[in-house]
């Protein structure tokens, strides 16, 4: 059975980007007869907030975009990072990082093609006599190997990467001592037997590492879909600056089945704008149909 997820982060109120991923999510899952599990990814301490939960939760059954059940959130899964941690420690994959902020962001540094900064693996061979030395473990990060990842992504095409060139050796338990994205997404994903992942094309990159880990920790790889973003008219991701486009705002002046038939229109799955909700849009849902470039979109439209 298809299983799909939404995995939002309580960093905030979501905004229309938000709302556009999780419904693709839910469509992806739901024209397929499948099923939708829902993770709050409250791994950061100090950004993630319960009353933004509670307000995303919110938002997404008015969306009318409901799950079926909910996985535990992040915070609560550090006995399973753990774990995951552990396996690849055995593996002889994880070293102590010790470098600062200032270190890695230093001029010589390398960069990947989208501009991100390699990891110049400093910490990848001190003997444990230099480890000593070192001081305080600032994190922990997984060696990747020299090798080439592909995959066929459901709408962005075949993609291939190498992760020593173009990724580097990537942290997987931060300097505060939790969890990185990379590891407690593929942990959790794979615990939750999510078979589909449906989210925004800024993560593209990001899924050659995770496909790494799943072959790495034996777990069974889902699908991935990458949609567009949507973006400002100056090109920029649509975030908090665009006030008319948190769903607080956008609430009060459209209907629910108002804003999933225009998002509908804008990705190209309906021809013309009209009101349609989730359930209707599922019956005729077609991943051809939907386009793969980045929306623009004017906040004045919403106001
Ligand atoms: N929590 C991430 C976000 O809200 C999504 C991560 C993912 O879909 O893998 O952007």
């Amino acid at each position: 059975m298809t299983r799909g997820r939404f995995a939002p982060s309580p960093s905030g109120r979501m905004h229309l980007g938000n709302a556009f991923t999780a419904m693709l999510a839910w469509l992806s899952a739901k024209s397929a007869g499948g099923e939708v599990v829902l993770r709050i990814e409250d791994l950061d301490p100090n950004r993630s907030r319960p009353e933004y939960t509670e307000a995303l939760m919110d938002d997404l059954r008015w969306l009318g975009l409901t799950w079926d059940s909910r996985a535990e959130d992040q915070s609560q899964r550090g006995a399973a990072y753990a774990r995951a941690m552990d396996r690849l420690d055995a593996m002889g994959l994880l070293y102590p990082c010790y470098c600062t902020r200032d270190q890695l962001h230093a001029a010589s540094a390398p960069h990947a093609s989208d501009g991100r900064v390699l990891y110049a693996g400093t910490c990848r061979s001190l003997t444990p006599g230099q480890r000593l030395a070192m001081g305080t473990t600032r994190c922990l990060r997984a060696r990747v190997p020299d090798a080439d990842v592909a995959f066929t992504d459901g709408l962005q095409g075949p993609q291939e990467m190498n992760l020593a060139r173009e990724w580097g050796d990537f942290i997987v338990r931060r300097s505060d001592g939790v969890a990185a994205y990379q590891l407690a997404v593929v942990v959790d994903d794979a615990a939750a037997g999510v078979s589909e992942v449906v989210r925004g094309r800024d993560l593209l990159t990001s899924t050659p590492v995770q496909l790494w880990l799943y072959r790495t920790l034996g777990l069974e790889a889902p699908a991935f879909c990458h949609v567009p973003m949507l973006l400002s008219p100056g090109g920029r991701r649509l975030s908090k600056r665009e006030h008319a486009l948190e769903l607080g705002e956008v609430r009060r002046r459209w209907p629910p089945e108002k804003v999933t038939g225009y998002l509908a229109w804008r990705c190209g799955l309906i021809d013309r704008w009209e009101d349609v909700p989730p359930a209707e849009l599922a019956r005729h849902f077609d991943w051809r149909r939907v386009r793969r470039e980045d929306i623009v979109i004017d906040e004045r439209e919403f106001m």
